[in-house]
């Protein structure tokens, strides 16, 4: 079932709420009628192999097709310089870390990381985590509990929401970027849940929107009701900001983001997360967060890969590799004619189709035509704003971008 496939990569992004409107699993439910019940309601994944990759060029099922559904927005995945580090990592310090971070886990490189991790983001200090979900997971439940509140954005990451749930916090949601009622939940928290600790959760880049949320204004308000602020920059290192240190440096506020929080996992093309922020945020959670204590320390490879990753980004070579993916972004923005790009601000660009149908068979004509381009479809997104999520890479050639909009010129035109 080839239109499986954007079910399978968004799964982790919004889908999150349709796991609670599944049957509950037990011991009425044989796995078979559960899997059967996620088919008759089109929740049905299933995975893709790829079996080769060549630069931004992926094979997949005997088709050579180019690679518009990663999240590798600078190509550092093939980058030989990462290959190389992870190799060289690998070399020194073993395939694996042997023990988690608290018995003998903590390698040099770990530590090395973590250094060039607080300069990257220029806070006090950081911690290395085995993803960004682990982060999540981790550092909300070391932090809160129950008696206090949380505050995250209807689009915040699945990561995120259950890191709010595993605390026992009390949690509400704003509508997106909606700031009124952000301040309304704030004074409702503040008036009727008087001592609690109150925590607002936002991505800074949204994953599937490719928006950006109104920082420096989150950011006053936080202050103003005495809140403490995560903020989840898992698509925006790399991309914006000086030296690509993400949405808070780009809006000066990175002393008054309590909590950062980020991935080695997408533009940095390794594997890992991270929290940023004071030393003694990073002291407390060496001794509190559950999913960095019971857990073996990332491998030496993948930390090798981020530690090269991370430099390249704040070197020239990043400011180029940055500049590529403008140049990309603007000629998609430019070519294509219909269906017509959200005005859209990241490596994210959402083209909004409309209905679920016409969005999977123009994903599917563009697979015909050789384009990895995933439809996003209720429940991931509302009814009736289905949409292909393009996202792009500064590997792209300009060539491939031009070809895509064709492409999809052709197929939308009708
Ligand atoms: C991908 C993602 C994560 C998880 O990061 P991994 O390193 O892939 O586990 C967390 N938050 C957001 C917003 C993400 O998009």
């Amino acid at each position: 079932m080839l239109f499986c496939f954007p079910f399978v990569l968004f799964a982790p992004f919004r889908g999150y709420s349709n796991l609670s409107e599944s049957p509950p699993v037990n011991s009425d439910h044989s796995y078979e009628e559960l899997i059967a019940d996620l088919k008759q309601r089109s929740l049905y994944r299933e995975l893709h192999p790829i079996d080769a990759v060549n630069g931004t060029g992926v094979g997949r099922g005997g088709r050579s097709l180019i690679n518009f559904a990663s999240n590798d927005y600078l190509g550092l995945t093939q980058h030989p310089q990462l290959k190389m580090a992870a190799a060289d990592a690998a070399q020194r310090f073993g395939a694996g870390s042997g023990a988690s971070r608290l018995i003998t886990g903590t390698l040099a490189i770990h530590s090395e990381l973590e250094t060039k991790l607080a300069a990257f983001k220029k806070t006090p200090a950081a911690l290395a985590f085995e993803s960004g979900y682990a982060a999540a997971l981790g550092v909300i439940p070391a932090l809160y509990g129950q008696g206090d509140v949380i505050i995250l954005d209807k689009l915040a990451h699945a990561s995120l929401i259950d890191g709010a749930r595993i605390s026992g916090a009390e949690i509400r949601v704003y509508p997106h970027n909606r700031l009124e009622r952000l301040a309304e939940l704030l004074d409702w928290a503040r008036q009727k849940r008087r001592g609690a600790k109150i925590l607002i959760i936002t991505e800074s880049i949204f994953s599937m929107d490719g928006d950006f949320c109104p920082l420096p204004e989150i950011v006053e308000l936080k202050d103003e009701f005495e809140a403490v602020l995560l903020l989840d920059e898992a698509h925006a290192i790399g991309v914006v900001g000086p030296d690509g240190a993400g949405l808070a440096a780009e809006c000066g506020v990175i002393d008054r983001v309590d909590i950062h929080l980020g991935t080695l996992s997408k533009a940095v093309g390794s594997s890992g997360g991270f929290i940023a922020g004071s030393s003694s945020l990073v002291e407390l959670l060496i001794n509190r967060a559950r999913t960095f204590i019971y857990s073996t320390a990332p491998p030496p490879a993948a930390i090798g890969a981020a530690i090269e990753g991370l430099g390249i980004i704040a070197s020239e070579t990043g400011n180029q590799l940055r500049a590529a993916l403008q140049r990309n972004h603007e000629e998609l923005t430019v070519t294509l004619k219909r269906p017509k790009p959200e005005a859209a601000q990241s490596a994210i660009v959402p083209i909004i189709v409309g209905s679920e149908e016409q969005a999977l068979s123009l994903s599917e004509e563009l697979v015909e035509r050789g384009f990895l381009v995933p439809a996003v479809r209720f429940p991931s997104v509302p009814r009736g704003s289905a949409r292909l999520r393009v996202t792009l890479s500064a590997a792209h050639q300009l060539s491939d971008v031009v070809n895509l909009c064709e492409a999809i010129n052709a197929v939308g035109g009708e």
